[in-house]
């Protein structure tokens, strides 16, 4: 499914007490305001008005049929009027979808003239939400809570933001990974618990053999990687006479695409270690599969492959660009202070500045041919630094504010795609956070998520998120790693 695919469904609560005109009349601006959030634009899934809850049956069968249906990722809840929340506590005892409390009212303005104990029966939103957030907060329920006026462009922006999380919690869910091979020997942080991953995550990671793949390949035909070569010309700048090795990567990449799909996998993990029976690393072609919406994680990396996939589902239909990243290297002169990202060959094209090259160089490692990459540089924005990693027990999920910039230097020799950054709040506190929590070296480098839409999937997930941002210090995220140290043992 696409994200525009899901649905969101708006349930309203009221009550039998303010009579049948007073329930008529919220069903019909309930609908009303369905219809205008959806004519927006500011919102990349569909909300659909489902009903005026009266009862707790109504609001348990609304809720049964919420979590069955595949389409819908979410329930957005409003109260009109004064909703009785013992009536929900049956129906969001069993919530398995995303749940939005919109603290909205029909109207903007008090109307000075108007205003009488009718107006106030039927146009109550601000009594009811309190309620209704009581209910959640005693039933101690992961929700987003969105407060303003539904006609504001911030505030459906706002609502839009959330639907991309919740759409990506329901993508995780049924998402499959295909590793080729195992993570990279001895490295501890691309090592994890796939059980509790399947467990509270949802991903299916299972592995399948190389071999496999290398008959794959050498069954592709020389049209489809004519064809897959047509599409490299039009989008790339080919800066090689090496005509053979990207015909070679077109070849990985078909082959690499035909497994994924057969299998239902949008995400994948190789290893330079594990190569057999293949002439070249993938290089452009795991590039291009990226730029397609696949995930990928090096070395095995199965975790930053997974959240690649996700976070590119979530940002679906943005332009800045999101890719599978790692940290390599420093600038330490005073005030002029980065990092610099890059990989040995598989930085996702949808963060370039400019049109990428194709090149062929040697690979210093993994005892094959020199295979073709895409080389660029990752354009300026804001951005975001995400890592998954396993605690032992429960997983973390560090996310961090970046600042990119272009590189600053032209780097002639750098044979590879690079990302230049500033961490939040400055490089040398950003490193020492980053660190202090425990974040790898493998990210998700992303231009279209930001720390609240990755904060969102995480408290749907039911996971710990911690942030770096401006106004994060060391001393206070030790603190707060700490006590979320033991909070996680508690639950
Ligand atoms: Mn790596």
């Amino acid at each position: 499914m696409n994200l525009k695919d899901y649905e969101f469904w708006f349930v309203v609560g009221s009550q039998y007490l303010y009579g049948p005109e007073v329930l008529e009349t919220v069903a019909k601006r309930a609908q009303e305001m369905a219809d205008t959030l959806n004519a927006s634009g500011n919102l990349p899934c569909k909300v659909i008005y489902k009903v005026t809850a009266k009862t707790n049956a109504e609001i348990s069968d609304v809720i049964r049929e919420a979590n069955y249906d595949t389409k819908c990722a979410g329930i957005i809840t409003w109260c009109h009027t004064f909703s009785p929340s013992k009536m929900w506590i049956n129906g969001l005892s069993h919530l398995q979808k995303a749940w939005c409390h919109f603290a909205t009212q029909y109207n903007r303005e008090i109307p000075n003239d108007e205003i009488d104990m009718d107006f106030m029966n039927l146009n109550q939103a601000a009594h009811g939400d309190r309620e209704h957030g009581f209910i959640g907060a005693r039933l101690r329920a992961p929700r987003k809570i969105i407060a303003g006026f539904w006609q504001d462009s911030d505030v459906q922006q706002r609502l839009g933001h959330w639907m991309r999380s919740a759409a990506g919690a329901e993508f995780s869910k049924s998402l499959k990974v295909m590793r080729f091979g195992d993570n990279m020997r001895e490295v501890a942080v691309t090592e994890g618990d796939k059980v509790e991953v399947q467990t509270k995550l949802g991903w299916q990671v299972n592995t399948w053999p190389v071999g496999k793949l290398v008959e794959i390949m050498n069954s592709v035909t020389d049209s489809e990687v004519d064809a897959l070569m047509k599409e490299y010309e039009s989008l790339y700048e080919i800066a090689t006479d090496n005509i053979e090795a990207i015909r070679y990567q077109a070849r990985e990449e078909i082959a690499m695409k035909k497994m994924l799909d057969r299998e239902g996998c949008c995400a994948f993990s190789n290893t330079f270690q594990d190569l057999y029976g293949m002439r070249q690393l993938p290089g452009i072609a795991t590039q291009h599969l990226l730029a397609s919406g696949y995930g990928y994680g090096a070395e095995g990396d199965w975790k930053v492959s997974a959240m690649t996939a996700i976070i590119k589902f979530m940002t679906q239909g943005l332009k800045g660009g999101s890719a599978f990243m790692e940290d390599y290297t420093y600038h330490l002169v005073p005030g002029s202070e980065y990092s610099l990202g890059a990989h040995m060959l598989e930085v996702c094209p949808s963060v370039a500045a400019g049109k990428p090259r194709i090149e062929v160089h040697p690979l210093g490692i993994g005892d094959r041919e020199d295979p073709a990459r895409l080389v660029f540089e990752g354009h300026e924005g804001k951005a975001v630094a995400v890592s998954l990693v396993d605690m032992g027990g429960r997983l973390r999920l560090i996310c961090q504010d970046i600042e990119c910039v272009r590189p600053i230097m032209p780097m002639p020799n750098l044979p590879v795609a690079r990302v230049m950054w500033k961490a939040l709040p400055d490089l040398k506190r950003g490193i020492e956070c980053w660190i202090l929590a425990g974040g790898a070296h493998h990210t998700v480098l992303s231009y279209d998520a930001d720390a609240e839409m990755i904060k969102d999937w995480a408290r749907i997930m039911d996971i710990e998120f911690v942030h770096i941002g401006k106004d994060t210090t060391p001393e206070s995220l030790e603190k707060d790693l700490f006590l979320s140290d033991l909070a996680w043992k508690l639950k």
